[in-house]
């Protein structure tokens, strides 16, 4: 068989760090990637991007800890060289603080993050609202540089990238050999896959410099997470809402939440708005499917719906992804020479 020819479709934290895997993985393929939209007009250019697992209720926890811990230290290992910068690679560290005390402890991802320990008093006195915290270091991509950043390097291992949209994933069956799908929400449409839904988020992205510590409220809802040029202050969890334009009111209640954690936000500047929708569902799909048209056959392998933890997991689920291309490749060569018998 000829060097096989992959698309990937779609252009977000997801599709571009799986193209890089496959080619990574397979020199010999051919990769492309096709999608309607690139970076800054995906989902992923709106997240804050911090690395702190969203817990998916259909995976198992071991496999969610494997995702998190691989792509831990893929980014750790960028943040540590010269890269760093041009990527949007950085530590962070802060504090996740509660009012009451959390089942849980010690979550799963405890000892992936770096100095991961119960808050001392003393650093409890600055959350008078909140009764128990843990303090721990952990990385956050600045979304945009960052996606810039994984499109040079696909270019740089030869993989072409065009715009195209995708009506339906058997139309590519003539140009493609196998078709990796990382399409986030998209994919409600483009395979009708009705168990994924929109959780939408606002947040603000804002001037702030002298903010250097993240602070997250422990449901989850309202953060503050520094970036290289930009404080990200959050946010909102509508589920099943897809309205992208913002709404002034959750706007101004988001910029209240997170003064009363950080008071000093008060003087925070230029405050842009933004609004996106994690593609959620109950597990991530990832797996092999072989789409069949009069004879003909076209294998897909899925990898979407990462729901609000995508820049968390997105390197360990890209390298998954890229071992079911593998597969597919392997049952390719072996039907095609079964068929020279
Ligand atoms: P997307 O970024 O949406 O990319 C999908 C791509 O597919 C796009 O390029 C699109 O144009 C393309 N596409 C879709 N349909 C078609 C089609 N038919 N044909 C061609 N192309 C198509 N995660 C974290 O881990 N940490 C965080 O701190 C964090 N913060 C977040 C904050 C907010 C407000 C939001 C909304 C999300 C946040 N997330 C966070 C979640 C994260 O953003 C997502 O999990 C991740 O971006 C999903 O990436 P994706 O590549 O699957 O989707």
């Amino acid at each position: 068989m000829a060097a096989p020819k992959v698309a990937v479709v779609g252009a977000g934290v997801i599709g571009l760090s799986t193209a890089l895997c496959i080619a990574e993985t397979c020199p010999s393929c051919s990769v492309t990637v096709l999608s309607d939209q690139f970076s800054p007009n995906t989902t992923s250019d709106i997240a804050a991007g911090m690395l702190i697992p969203h817990t998916y209720p259909g995976t198992p926890i071991h496999v969610q800890k494997q995702w998190f811990t691989e792509t831990f230290t893929y980014l750790f290992a960028i943040s540590n060289s010269a890269e760093a910068s041009e990527a949007g690679i950085h530590l962070v560290s802060g504090w996740q603080v509660f009012k009451n005390t959390p089942e849980e402890e010690l979550p799963f991802w405890s000892d992936v993050v770096l100095g991961f320990r119960p808050m001392s008093e003393a650093e409890l006195q600055k959350f008078p609202q909140h009764r128990f915290g843990q303090a721990f270091t952990t990385l956050k991509c600045d979304c945009p540089p960052y996606l810039l950043w994984l499109e040079k390097r696909l270019k740089a291992t030869g993989v072409q990238i065009y715009t195209r949209k995708v009506a339906d994933l058997w139309e590519l069956h003539s140009e493609y050999n196998i078709v990796v799908n990382c399409t986030g929400i998209g994919a409600h449409q483009l395979v009708g896959d009705e168990k994924l839904f929109p959780i939408r988020g606002q947040v603000l992205k804002v001037h702030a410099p002298w903010v250097k510590n993240f602070i997250r409220d422990g449901d989850g809802l309202t953060y503050i997470y520094p970036g290289i040029h930009r404080v990200t202050l959050g946010g909102t969890r509508e589920k099943g809402s897809w309205s992208l334009s913002p709404n002034p009111g959750t706007t101004k209640d988001i910029f209240d939440r997170c003064c009363s954690l950080e008071p000093s936000l008060r003087g925070a500047q230029d405050i842009k708005v933004k609004v996106g929708l994690r593609p959620s569902r109950w597990c991530v799909r990832l797996q092999r499917e072989v789409l069949s048209q009069g004879g003909l056959k076209l294998p897909v392998v899925h990898n979407y719906g990462h729901g609000a933890g995508g820049f968390s997991v997105h390197r360990g689920t890209a390298k998954e992804a890229a071992h079911l291309v593998g597969e597919c490749i392997a049952a390719l060569q072996g039907s095609s020479s079964r068929a020279k018998l």
